[in-house]
């Protein structure tokens, strides 16, 4: 039940089209009853000041997640009912949206159920001992009252810990607007760790939900060492509080989502959480989450500016937005000492390598592979068709830091031109152009420079690799050619690292790709020994014969080695000596 001390004022709201009489906020209850069967039992209440059509929409996609979503397929029972009218009916006019046609003055309920069985940094989660909820993915808004204050109860046991973007008081959230609502993503638990400080005036939680090891001694002080660097580096923070709401999953997770006032990381395992490779992924998706709290968060492309919660955002800069928060993420890691110049050069290894496996890069632009976030961004869809945002937008980045250093002989960096941007924007308004950005780059590396790289390396399909190891020999790094592994450099195939291995990738200049070897076919035996793990596959000599299963079909395929190479794969290291570009760079 919606408490009683919520009966709400009116106000008159301004709707561009029509002038209406509505309540002064909207409310959701949510309540934890059916969670054993992952549900979550939701009702939103406002009250209409005259009768009036109301529309109820549920959000087409999230932000952070640039493709169309389906969140509507997990409403269930979804009923209305007035304070004073018996007969009200709900009927949908869309896929995400309901209308009530001459709904009459008064309150209106809408009481609905919402399964909640994914646990990702974007989704709604709930069992017994849990209940995470992105309210971008559950709560219908009403249309025209987005800009009104939008207030969520819980009701949940009493021994639940809540933390979220924004603060509970007595299980109660307040949101200024629905945008507010949908950036406040929330956990309550009863298993819920919370580490409080404060770096450089922004309040600071580090909370940890899920069965986790004690956390390092450390972490504290690691988490405020890359956070000091990059508000350094902006000049300054847009918010005064930040949570890093950390979900950690028994299996093997990587996933992070940003807010304006904090991040959702769903991570695991998390025995594993505070070591090796797991750890460094805590470290390296923190970094990179915080980086969008100006990138992204605050400075937005315009055509995002505000989010359009009921349609397609388009917009061509994801190298802006994921490739430079990619980059300098690991940067700011880097600079601050969590991460060794091994690490560092070993994360820009994995970028190089990516990028020179895909060859979607000959195909597809990353301003057009922005575009197509929309169609098949975060799906294995089609080999080789566009490049990735992230992998393609950090190699960018890197050029970009690059060439303003060399430009202005080691005085700026790629921060310089960030920071500009960031002052533009406090200045202009949080929406710019992408001509905004290349204008500021101009400053530091010249119109004809910036306009060049633009047309070759930006809106232009096509390698960037000779580009990346030329560029990087200005800050005293070589890169060398790995060919050990013949499998890819010989016979242009790549397989996936379990104990059936299958194939991921088919070089298209490769004889296996004209005898037909295709994606997802299993490596069943190589010159007749059977593969019983990756491991057996790693030696091969000049010719092999493969037994290949694709579905019920086994396929049997000899192949040459090829003279040329195929897939390359890079290594990084250091040259001797001082180099003054190395050390601007470092920071
Ligand atoms: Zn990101």
């Amino acid at each position: 039940m919606v408490n009683s001390s919520l009966e709400p004022s009116l106000c008159v709201h301004l709707n561009p089209a029509k002038t209406y009489l509505w309540a002064m906020s909207i409310h959701y209850q949510l309540s934890t009853y059916l969670s054993h069967q992952h549900f979550i039992a939701i009702e939103l209440s406002f009250t209409l000041a005259e009768p009036q059509d109301v529309e109820l929409v549920l959000p087409a996609w999230r932000p952070g997640r640039y493709e169309l979503a389906e969140y509507a397929m997990n409403m269930k029972h979804v009923e209305v009912s007035h304070s004073d009218s018996e007969a009200l009916g709900l009927n949908k006019s869309s896929r995400n949206v309901w209308y009530i046609e001459n709904c009459p003055a008064g309150e209106v309920k809408v009481n609905y159920l919402y399964y909640a069985n994914a646990l990702n940094g974007g989704s709604c989660f709930t069992k017994e001992d849990v209940l995470y909820v992105n309210p971008v993915n559950c709560c219908l808004f009403v249309k025209g009252m987005e800009s009104v204050e939008h207030i969520l109860d819980l009701d949940i046991p009493s021994d639940f810990k809540v933390k979220g973007m924004l603060p509970f008081r007595k299980n109660r959230m307040k949101a200024k607007n629905a945008d507010e609502l949908f950036d406040s993503p929330f956990v309550a638990a009863r298993e819920v760790l919370s580490i409080e400080s404060e770096v450089s005036g922004v309040k600071t939680s580090i909370v940890f939900q899920g069965n986790i090891p004690t956390p390092p001694k450390d972490l504290e002080k690691t988490f405020k060492a890359f956070m000091r660097q990059q508000i350094r580096a902006f000049g300054g923070c847009p918010v005064d509080q930040y949570t890093y709401l950390i979900l950690a999953t028994p299996h093997r997770y990587y996933h992070g989502v940003e807010h304006d006032r904090g991040t959702v990381i769903a991570l695991g395992p998390d025995l594993n959480l505070f070591r090796g490779s797991v750890y460094t992924d805590l470290l390296g998706v923190s970094s990179h989450e915080f980086y969008h709290t100006w990138n992204v968060k605050y400075m937005r492309p315009k055509e995002m500016w505000p989010y359009d919660f009921e349609r397609e955002n388009y917009h061509r800069i994801g190298y802006i937005i994921e490739g430079i928060t990619t980059y300098q993420g690991d940067v700011k890691l880097w600079q601050s000492k969590v991460f060794s110049d091994r690490q560092f050069l070993d994360e820009l290894t994995t970028h190089l390598n990516r990028h020179q496996t895909n060859m979607g890069r000959k195909h597809l632009s990353v301003r057009e592979s922005s575009m197509d976030l929309w169609v098949d961004g975060y799906k294995q869809g089609m080999p080789d068709r566009k490049v990735s945002i992230y992998t393609e937008g950090a190699l960018i980045a890197l050029l970009m830091e690059l060439m303003v250093i060399q430009a202005t002989e080691g005085k700026s960096t790629l921060d310089d031109v960030m920071a500009s941007l960031y002052l533009f924007c406090q200045e202009k308004g949080r929406g710019y152009a992408e001509t905004d950005f290349l204008n500021i780059l101009s400053i530091y590396i010249g119109e004809a420079a910036c306009k060049r790289f633009f047309k070759d390396s930006i809106d232009r399909a096509g390698s960037l690799h000779n580009k990346v190891i030329k560029a990087l020999k200005t800050v005293g790094v070589n890169v060398k050619m790995n060919t050990e592994d013949r499998w890819a450099s010989a016979y242009g195939l790549k397989f996936s690292s379990d104990a059936r291995p299958k194939v991921t990738h088919v070089h298209p200049s490769s004889e296996a790709y004209e005898q037909g070897v295709r994606l997802g076919m299993e490596l069943l035996a190589v010159n007749n020994y059977l593969v019983e793990s990756d491991l057996d596959v790693k030696d091969v000599k000049d010719e092999v014969k493969l037994h290949l299963k694709e579905g019920k079909i086994l396929i049997e395929k000899k192949l040459k080695a090829s003279e040329k190479l195929l897939y390359i794969q890079f290594e990084l290291s250091r040259e001797a000596g001082n180099n003054a570009y190395w050390e601007a760079w470092k920071g």
